[in-house]
């Protein structure tokens, strides 16, 4: 087939430079530093290319078949393809592919099950939960009476016991399991034993570890869930958006929720580069990938502790980790501000009990999907990892560090024919 050629960036420049300006800006920041905030990815030119299409300009409401409106027949073959991927990839017995993100996808699932003034159970914020868990500042802390589970103070793993005892104790319509910082292998079986025991609707949120599921480095959560929700564009390296999986008897609950309860119109430009992602995530290459990330997590984890720093729960199972900078008499925030100016890009983020305001923190968030899809193997993760606490330990060594960045992000950058 001819190529389309839509994406025109000169239009864009033309019409619009100071937009251009900017964006050209992005993709070169992006390309210069090394980017290792866990919940961004870098998706493919095919992705890209997906997302740039005319399939921006039509209205789908509905589902695939039975839509509202009239010249469906092709962004329904593009909704199936994205469907039908995301079921075999996963082995889910019904996908809705329409939220437009993570946060959507959390209301829609709520919402099938829970009314307003119901009581939810998701993991304090405080201790790596979504704001979508329960925060008080969400439209979960709003609308739901909340109760929370944590982390032990001891091991910073999450105690099982307590999870039940609190279940026992508030009876939860629903419970919710997964995280933003979280380090560890949810045990999704006993979840399900407990949610199982009072009769709750067990949904895992898999946003940040989806892309480990559907390359076999991560247990998959849709075997024990009643509900997964996931994001499409951290590990799995796709479009911004959303999907949710489902157990069949709860298909026509979920889709409603979607549409038309908590949205209106497709995003079918989106779902095609779902789709696009879909069948990139179903190749070995992509395993391969979801392996990396977690080899190299492991490698940073086992360096940070090498240099003095505290990882939150001494390890990693997934592709992130939490790294307390106390030991350097650091805070979260100057942290990151110290590293920023070396070119390396991570969040501040709270570790669990933290003593210091969530604006502050004593930890940051460290993630290796980003730089694994540029390339990074063991050897250059725990380099940045060492580079990381020379550039903490010692400010006067800051010159050095950022022109070892500067090297190593000419070699590993996501778009290395964008000048
Ligand atoms: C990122 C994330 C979300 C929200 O996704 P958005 O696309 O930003 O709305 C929800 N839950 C968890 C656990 C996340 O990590």
């Amino acid at each position: 087939m001819s190529n389309p050629g839509w994406a025109d960036w000169q239009a864009v420049e033309k019409i619009d430079p100071e937009a251009a300006e900017a964006i050209l800006a992005e993709v070169h920041r992006e390309n210069s530093k090394i980017e290792l905030i866990a919940s961004e990815n870098f998706s493919s030119t095919a992705v890209l290319a997906a997302l740039g299409t005319p399939l921006t300009n039509k209205y789908a409401e509905g589902y695939p078949g039975k839509r509202y409106y009239g010249g469906c027949e092709y962004v329904d073959v593009v909704e199936n393809l994205a469907i039908e991927r995301a079921k075999k990839i996963f082995g889910a017995a019904h996908v809705n592919v329409q939220p437009h993100a993570g946060a959507q996808a959390n209301a829609a699932a709520y919402f099938a099950f829970l009314q307003p003034g119901d009581t939810f159970m998701g993991m304090e914020l405080a201790h790596g939960g979504h704001l979508t868990h329960g925060s008080h500042v969400n439209f979960t802390g709003k609308l739901f009476n909340v109760v929370s589970y944590g982390v032990r103070k001891e091991d910073e793993l999450i105690d099982l016991d307590e999870v039940r005892d609190i279940a026992k104790k508030n009876r939860p319509r629903l419970i919710v399991a997964g995280a933003t910082a979280y380090s560890r292998i949810w045990d999704f079986e006993a979840f399900r034993g407990i949610a199982d025991e009072i009769g709750a609707i067990f949904v895992v949120d898999a946003a940040h570890f989806i892309g480990l599921v559907a390359g076999g480095a991560h247990p998959n959560p849709v075997e024990h869930a009643d509900v997964v929700t996931c994001t499409t564009h951290k590990t799995l390296r796709g479009p911004r958006g959303a999907m949710i999986m489902c157990r069949e008897e709860h298909a026509s609950v979920i889709d409603k929720s979607v549409f038309p309860a908590w949205q209106g119109g497709p995003m079918m430009h989106s779902i095609a580069a779902k789709a696009v992602a879909l069948a990139e995530a179903a190749t070995d290459e992509f395993r391969t990938y979801a392996h990396q990330v977690v080899a190299n997590a492991r490698a940073m984890a086992a360096t940070f502790r090498e240099e003095g720093l505290r990882v939150v729960s001494g390890g990693t199972d997934n592709h992130l980790m939490l790294v307390d900078v106390r030991p350097f008499e650091l805070t979260g925030k100057v942290a990151e501000e110290r590293l920023d100016a070396v070119g390396i890009t991570v969040n501040k983020n709270a570790i669990p009990y933290d003593p210091e305001k969530p604006f502050i923190a004593s930890g940051i968030r460290i993630g290796s999907p980003a730089i694994t899809t540029c390339g990074m193997k063991e050897g250059e993760a725990s380099e940045v990892a060492r580079l990381i606490a020379v550039a903490l330990r010692d400010e006067s060594r800051a010159d050095e560090v950022a022109g070892r960045v500067e090297e190593l992000t000419t070699r590993f950058r996501p778009y290395p024919d964008v000048a």
